[in-house]
């Protein structure tokens, strides 16, 4: 591992890294061939606790802040693994923890602590309108004490391995609002029950090993009572959970990018080519020294984020900023991993090729980089909204 000095989580990182190395590296790899979900890691993760961090501990989480949270998920992707199968188990209670119901939070948050329910799905994106969310056309209409959704979403993670799925539809059509942001409602759905009626799952197969599903609804009934909180603000709702979220994939680019340097200084330092350790040549020391750079620089907009998400201040542009370094930084780590790695880095048993795909998957979701240029240009430059 490159040297470090010890921080204010290394407890933390310790404890991490030790529950991390009973799944090494030839665990992670068999999973990603077998194209199969990590139960034995995520269990151990649930089991310990670390995936009940951000929820408070009179709901039986551990109550930290977003920073010792943002430490687990790194720690994760550094040992090789990947949060990507279980940090929407973090993060997406955050919606019912801010704009849940007493009830509701009392319900549902126990449960997701304990690991008995999981709430690991998130249903936004759709085929047709993509990142234009406020143009969503899955519909959820009120009949009584019921809803009725109708509609279509894709790439939807973890259905296969959630309890609980948290969806967003149109309960005012469009047309009938003053803001296009108003008049979408969030709801909780009960995955194995919709499957029994009105809801069909297609799950779709990609490049990384991350489960995804296209969703299908027609006539779907869900009790009323599972809408969270008012109806018609749902978009505001999901808005307010996004810093958590971005924040959280930085600090797991950071992870991997670490990763990625841990094993290519490693690499550059034995292998011998022309007589001498290929880490020998500034063409070869360079671009690792200038990933280095670009990880250590996300690693403090991480922290900036998390600190100011901790203290209930603003952090959108932090947030969103963090997440842009730390996805670039993974890349430049990741092609500097491969590159130097020669052939090597394309055999599955060097685990190169299959982080390099793993980290690429953030230049797109749940952001696009290009989305967040937008967010800077129109939110700090004070640039005229583009879309
Ligand atoms: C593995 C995986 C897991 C996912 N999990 C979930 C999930 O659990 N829940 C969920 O709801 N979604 C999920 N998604 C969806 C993900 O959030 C979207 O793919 C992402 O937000 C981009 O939307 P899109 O694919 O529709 O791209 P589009 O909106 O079609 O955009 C395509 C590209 O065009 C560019 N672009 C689009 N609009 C603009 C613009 N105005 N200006 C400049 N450039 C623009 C961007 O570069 C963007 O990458 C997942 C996706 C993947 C691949």
């Amino acid at each position: 591992m490159i040297k470090q000095a010890p921080d204010q989580y290394q407890e933390i990182r310790d404890a991490v890294r030790a529950l991390c190395a009973q799944f090494p590296d030839e665990y992670h790899r068999q999973i990603d061939h077998e194209r199969a979900y990590p139960e034995a890691f995520v269990d151990a993760l649930t089991q310990a606790g670390w995936l009940a961090a951000l929820i408070p501990a009179e709901y039986g989480g551990s109550g930290l802040g977003l920073a010792e949270a943002s430490v687990i998920m790194e720690e994760i992707n550094r040992s090789g693994g990947n949060s990507g199968a279980c940090h929407g188990q973090m993060y997406n209670m955050g919606t019912l923890l801010r704009h849940g119901s007493q009830a509701q939070k009392e319900l549902y948050l126990p449960k997701i602590a304990s690991g008995e329910w999981r709430l690991q799905s998130m249903g936004v994106t759709e085929p047709t309108t993509g990142t234009d969310t406020t143009k969503i056309k899955t519909t959820a209409v009120k009949k009584g004490d019921r809803y009725v959704i109708n509609g279509q979403k894709v790439w939807i993670s973890r259905v296969q391995h959630s309890e609980w799925m948290i969806l967003l539809a149109r309960t005012t059509p469009l047309a009938e609002v003053s803001k296009k942001s108003e008049g979408m409602s969030i709801f909780m759905v009960d995955l194995r029950e919709a499957e029994k009626s009105g809801m069909v799952v297609r799950p779709i197969q990609n490049m990384v090993n991350h489960e995804t599903n296209e969703l299908f609804f027609d006539n779907l009934e869900i009790p009323a009572e599972n809408l969270i909180g008012q109806e018609g603000q749902g978009f505001k709702y999901i808005l307010d959970g996004l810093n958590a979220e971005r924040t959280l994939i930085a600090a797991e680019c950071i992870g991997d990018g670490y990763w990625f340097l841990d094993r290519v200084t490693k690499y550059v330092s034995e292998r011998v080519v022309f007589g001498r350790p290929i880490g020998q040549n500034q063409g070869v020391q360079f671009p690792i020294a200038d990933a280095y750079i670009e990880v250590e620089a996300a690693n403090l907009m991480r922290y900036k984020a998390c600190e100011l998400f901790d203290a209930n201040q603003p952090c959108g542009a932090q947030a969103n900023m963090a997440k842009y370094l730390a996805a670039k930084a993974s890349w430049e780590a990741a092609n500097a991993c491969i590159q130097f790695h020669g052939g090597f880095g394309f055999a599955h048993e060097y685990d190169v090729e299959r982080k390099f795909r793993e980290t690429r998957l953030y230049q797109v979701a749940p952001i696009s980089t290009n989305l967040i240029y937008s967010y800077v240009a129109e939110h700090l430059l004070g640039l005229p909204r583009s879309f």
